[in-house]
Parts: C-alpha cells; sequence; structure tokens
C-alpha cells in the first residue's frame, strides 16, 4: 500500500505493462449472466457484440462446464477422473484430451514446485477431511492416526503417474484430485470459447478465480478487487484485468478447528501429508492463464512466504503472500513481478 503526504492509505492499482489496442466498443452495453458449479458459482461478463445474445454465451458457459466436471471432478463418480481412481493396478487408463491437458500441466507444476503441489495427494485431502466422502463435519470423523498416514503417504507422489499414448497409468491406489487447477482451467476454456464466439471484452470468473480480456465500452479495463486476507483493514488492491487472470488461495476459507482447537486447512503439505502449518493467510498470483495462476497459488501456500517467494521470483511470477508473523500479525511479500505491476 501507499501513504499519502496525509497519511492516508491509497488503494494499490496493479496494470499489466502490455496494454493491447482493440477496436473501440462504444455504446455497447456490458452484460452479465451467472450461476452455480464446482460447489461454487460463476459470472460472466461481457460487452455486447451484434449476433451473440445471452443464450449463446449461457450455452457455451454450459457446455465447457460440463466437460470440467465430467472428465476432472473427484465428486462425480462417473467422471474419467474418478474412472481412473477406481482402475485395477497396473493397467493404462484412456483419458480424453482437455483431462490430458490438465494433468501434464499438474505434472509440471509438481516438479516446478518440488512437489508442493501434487494431485496425486488426494488421499491425504480425504484423510483430512476434505474429500467426497466423510468430511471433518460428518460423524464418525477422526483426523488420522500416526500409522494411517504413513500408509496413505505410501500411495500419494506425482511420480507415480504416468501419461502415454494409451492415456493413463494407474499403478495402484493413485487417487487424483485436480481440485486446486480444475477450475482455473474451466475458467481458461469458457474465456478462449467465448473469445472464439467473437467476444472481445469479457470477464470469466468461477470461485473467485477469474480472467479478463479486452476493455469496457467507456474504454477502462474490467477493474477486480483482490480479495483482502480477513482482518486487513487496508483497502483491497485492484487489478486491471486486461488478458491476465489472477486467482487467491485462503487458508482461512475452507478449514476447521480440530479438538485441540487447531486449524486444519484444506490445503495439505504433500511433503509430510498434514494440512500447512506455516503462518500463510492467502496467496493471491497473477499469470496470463487462470489454470496456472490457481495451481501456484496453491503451491506457494504450501512452500510458505520464504521458499514460495524465492520462488515466484525464479519463475518470475507476479505473486502475493500474506502469512502471520511470529506474533500472529498478517504480513505481505510480494514478487518483482507483483510489484512491477504496481502503478
Ligand atoms: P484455494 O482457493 O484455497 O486454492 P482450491 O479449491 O483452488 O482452493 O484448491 C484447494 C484444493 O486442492 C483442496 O481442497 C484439495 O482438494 C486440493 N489440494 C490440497 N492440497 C493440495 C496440494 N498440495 N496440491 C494439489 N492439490 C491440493
Ligand atoms: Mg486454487
Amino acid at each position: 500500500m501507499k501513504a499519502t503526504a496525509a497519511g492516508h492509505t491509497m488503494r494499490a492499482v496493479l496494470v499489466p505493462r502490455h496494454l493491447r489496442a482493440a477496436p473501440p466498443t462504444r455504446g455497447q452495453a456490458v452484460h452479465r449472466q451467472h450461476g452455480q458449479t464446482m460447489g461454487t458459482t460463476w459470472s460472466v461478463s461481457w460487452v455486447g457484440v451484434a449476433g451473440v445474445d445471452a443464450a449463446a454465451v449461457r450455452h457455451v458457459v454450459a457446455r465447457e462446464l460440463h466437460i470440467v466436471v465430467d472428465q476432472m471432478s473427484t465428486w462425480e463418480p462417473t467422471s474419467s477422473l474418478c474412472t481412473y481412481n477406481s482402475a485395477p493396478a497396473c493397467t493404462w487408463v484412456p483419458i480424453p484430451d482437455a483431462l490430458r491437458g490438465v494433468l501434464q500441466a499438474a505434472q509440471q507444476m509438481s516438479q516446478a514446485s518440488g512437489g508442493a503441489f501434487d494431485a496425486s495427494a488426494g488421499p491425504l485431502v480425504a484423510l483430512w477431511g476434505f474429500g467426497a466422502q466423510r468430511g471433518h463435519g460428518e460423524a464418525g470423523f477422526a483426523p488420522p492416526s500416526e500409522d494411517t498416514l504413513a500408509r496413505t503417504r505410501a500411495c500419494c507422489g506425482w511420480q507415480r503417474l504416468r501419461l502415454g499414448a494409451d492415456g493413463a497409468w494407474q499403478p495402484g491406489g493413485l487417487q487424483l484430485d485436480l481440485s486446486a487447477i480444475a477450475k482455473g482451467h474451466a475458467v481458461d476454456r469458457t474465456c478462449d470459447r467465448l473469445r472464439a464466439l467473437g467476444l472481445h471484452g469479457v470477464l470469466v470468473e468461477i470461485g473467485g478465480e477469474l480472467r479478463g480480456h479486452g476493455t469496457k465500452p467507456d474504454g477502462q479495463p474490467w477493474w477486480v478487487a483482490i480479495e483482502p486476507p480477513p482482518g486487513s483493514t487496508e483497502p483491497a488492491p485492484v487489478l486491471a484485468a486486461h488478458h491476465v487472470a489472477v486467482a487467491t488461495s485462503g487458508d482461512y476459507r475452507r478449514g476447521y478447528r480440530d479438538t485441540s482447537g487447531r486449524w486444519r486447512s484444506h490445503t495439505i503439505d504433500p511433503r509430510c501429508g498434514r494440512p500447512i502449518h506455516n503462518g500463510v493467510v492467502s496467496v493471491t498470483v497473477v499469470h496470463a492463464l487462470c489454470m496456472l495462476a490457481d495451481a501456484w497459488s496453491t503451491a506457494l501456500t504450501v512452500l510458505g512466504p520464504e521458499s514460495g517467494l524465492a520462488l515466484a521470483q525464479q519463475h518470475q511470477l507476479a505473486a502475493r503472500i500474506v502469512a502471520q508473523d511470529r506474533h500472529g500479525v498478517p504480513r505481505e511479500v510480494t514478487s518483482p513481478a507483483w510489484r512491477d505491476l504496481l502503478d
């Protein structure tokens, strides 16, 4: 945040360096549609163009969201991902193209983050009460014993997944969870199809992850407020979502207090098999692809402020990490690429 001479804090404004000239759209209206998907909400805003009505937009959104859920959901027992998860050991399981693309991206993310991002952490996610079966709020749920944890960890590991011409290799007991990357991919593919339909100015959002293109009729970009961490008294920074995506992971959003009063986050550190315990409150990443903004925000959440910031810097990622210091006070650290976006 910047301070004015009078001592007031000003809202931080983030603007991508490369602004693209677009045909003027003055006189056109901005339209909006919204709905529900993947246990959260979606919305699309767009600048009207001749020949594309709301029904056409809804049709594209419904089709793209259906593809993602049908292929990548761990909550739909008939999805391609669930079919893979329940396949017999030592078999090649055919996988559709979109799923293959997201699995490849997930594997690259695991490699780049030293295993902090790991789609194979599904059984650990479930063990701590965040899976499709027996959630932490349900009767009979108990956190895992050391024994169970050790046995479950032995089944995980992104290196166990192989992708080949015949599909994905199920070595036995590998349970993939794409919840930290699929929503971002859904934003990307919806955005791509809507642009292919002829929309120039468009903003797509699913559960807070979003990507924007072009400008509004008044020439302004889509301004989006970046979620401030809870308790923050500073004004939320705003981003010009102009040919960029942004995703925020928030530890405080989904989790629970166990019987000893300890906060259990839905983000798991696959390297120890337990919910993160590194003081991270929220991570925001700005990236051209929403899929990677989504996945990186989870990876940096696991890595924490020091290692996370170092990796963000190495990959020239625009990232803001808010973490509690020793006294429980939230402090933010930002990468050089993030500071480049600041006015
Ligand atoms: P957030 O907005 O906090 O990033 P997401 O829904 O995007 O939340 O991703 C969190 C989900 O990803 C978890 O609920 C879990 O299913 C899965 N997950 C948890 N830890 C990891 C991890 N280390 N790597 C990949 N996926 C994870
Ligand atoms: Mg995420």
